[in-house]
């Protein structure tokens, strides 16, 4: 195709062309198809593809086979008829295919670039192409057109994970920690340690945009290690102060499954002298929970005497069945559930059966992202046994951290709704869940 382009350039310098990059299966999908069936009957299905594209191309157009499943168009024509023709294709790639006696239903996507037959342009051709089906599958549209933007996104994301391991050297990153309320005392009890990083050219990047990427690498490790070191240094002074917390930090499932990590925590414990009781981890659902080896980990976490609490309950992987089997001894339930109780009765009733639940199976009860007083008060009344959120502080730097403890605020009560819900609600553990 390369080949092809460069002689197109060399006869209609700097004439406009149009690029179809068609995934008609992914990657996935193909290993998948080729454990099933064999290689044989896989490749028949891709022959038997590559003519049906063919079919549908008109004169002076080309395919070329790009990888496997992936077929490039090259379009010898402007815009006339391009729309219709990229529609009959996505609907002719909506068809199932034949591949022996099996149908294979597809699942296509078309990206598509508009270039100069120049050099530089068509070098980077596919790759911009390429771009462009990655966006139409991440965003679950047909076809997607390639607009420049789409580099800048990648370059951000590259240019985040180059310069992790410097700014880990550089101490770029820093901590902040989020106060937590039991509810029955009305004391701040714990903090929750939230990574920030001030980049140098960048500027501030939430830990929502790196961790994600760092998650896809090794890298995570070393911040997980990181933090941990970090926030035990803080909260051995704030137990120096006569302030005597837990602290929580928040920890990827792709860490916990190494069995390295059980010796982090350990050894992070030791150098500051801190009582493994008062580390608490948090973890994201994530269906990779129960994998075996993270469930060891787990357990072993547990045996240690750490806090374990399952974070963002209520969204993404909710996976009921990982309550029975995983020892956690918290439920943080995620703020997309928290912010609406007050506006609609439906999030209470969903919110008091969570609690409900919870309690049931002797879980401790925190709702995350409590904003106002009003949702402060009806989640004391639907007996959650803690809370955390902008209503009751913000993340704050250590200092702050401090004198928020030392100091904390006057808040409202409703004396009824408390008293009457008491006992339900610090009903420490049941049978089985060693609460701390
Ligand atoms: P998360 O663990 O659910 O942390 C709570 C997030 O909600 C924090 O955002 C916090 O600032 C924010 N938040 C707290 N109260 C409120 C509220 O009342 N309203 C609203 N709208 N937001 C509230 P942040 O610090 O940006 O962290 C985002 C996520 O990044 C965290 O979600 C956590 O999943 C991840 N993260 C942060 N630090 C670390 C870390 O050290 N390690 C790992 N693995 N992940 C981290
Ligand atoms: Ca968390
Ligand atoms: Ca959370």
């Amino acid at each position: 195709m390369l080949e092809d382009l460069h002689d197109l350039s060399a006869r209609f310098p700097g004439n406009p062309r149009t690029l179809l990059l068609v995934e008609a299966i992914d990657h996935g999908a193909v290993r998948d198809a080729v454990r099933a069936v064999g290689v044989g009957p896989v490749e028949d299905f891709l022959r038997a593809l590559a003519i049906q594209l063919q079919s549908l191309l008109h004169e002076g157009s080309n395919l070329y086979f790009v990888g496997v499943g992936r077929f490039a168009v090259l379009v010898d024509r402007q815009n006339r008829g391009l729309d219709m023709f990229v529609e009959q294709l996505v609907r002719t790639l909506r068809e199932p295919v034949a591949s022996g006696s099996l149908m294979i239903e597809l699942d296509a996507r078309v990206g598509i670039l508009k270039f100069k037959l120049e050099a530089p342009e068509i070098d980077d051709s596919l790759r911009k192409a390429m771009t462009a089906v990655h966006n139409a599958r991440t965003v679950g549209v047909a076809c997607v057109a390639y607009i420049p933007e789409f580099d800048a996104g990648h370059q951000r994301a590259y240019a985040i994970l180059r310069d992790i391991p410097r700014a880990l050297a550089h101490n770029e990153f820093h901590l902040v920690f989020q106060p937590k309320l039991r509810v029955s005392t009305r004391a701040f009890e714990g903090a929750e340690a939230l990574l920030r990083w001030r980049h140098p050219v960048l500027g501030a990047i939430s830990p929502g945009e790196f961790i994600p990427l760092a998650e896809n690498t090794t890298l995570i490790h070393d911040l997980t290690t990181w933090v941990i070191d970090t926030a035990l240094m803080h909260l051995a002074e704030l137990h120096n102060a006569g302030l005597r917390v837990t602290i929580a930090v928040n920890v990827s499932a792709r860490t916990l499954e190494r069995p390295q990590f059980l010796e982090t925590l350990k050894a992070a414990c030791a150098k500051h002298g801190v009582a493994r009781e008062m580390l608490h981890i948090e973890c994201t659902e994530y269906s990779g929970l129960t994998a075996p080896a993270t469930l060891e980990s787990l357990k072993q976490i547990r045996a240690l005497g750490m806090q374990l609490s399952l974070d963002d309950f209520g969204t993404g992987y909710s996976n009921l069945t990982c309550l029975e089997t995983l020892p956690f001894q918290m439920l943080k339930v995620d703020r997309a559930l928290v912010a609406h109780v007050t506006e609609n009765p439906r999030a209470r009733q969903l919110l008091q059966g969570i609690v409900n639940l919870g309690h049931g199976m002797g879980f401790r009860m925190l709702a995350e992202g409590v904003e106002s007083e009003e949702v402060f008060h009806e989640i004391v009344a639907l007996g959650f046994d803690h809370i955390q959120g902008y209503y009751l502080s913000r993340p704050l730097a250590p200092a702050a951290l401090k004198e928020f403890l030392r100091a904390p605020p006057e808040l409202p009560r409703k004396e009824v709704l408390i008293h009457k819900r008491s006992a339900s609600r610090d009903r420490g553990c049941a049978p089985g869940r060693d609460c701390v």
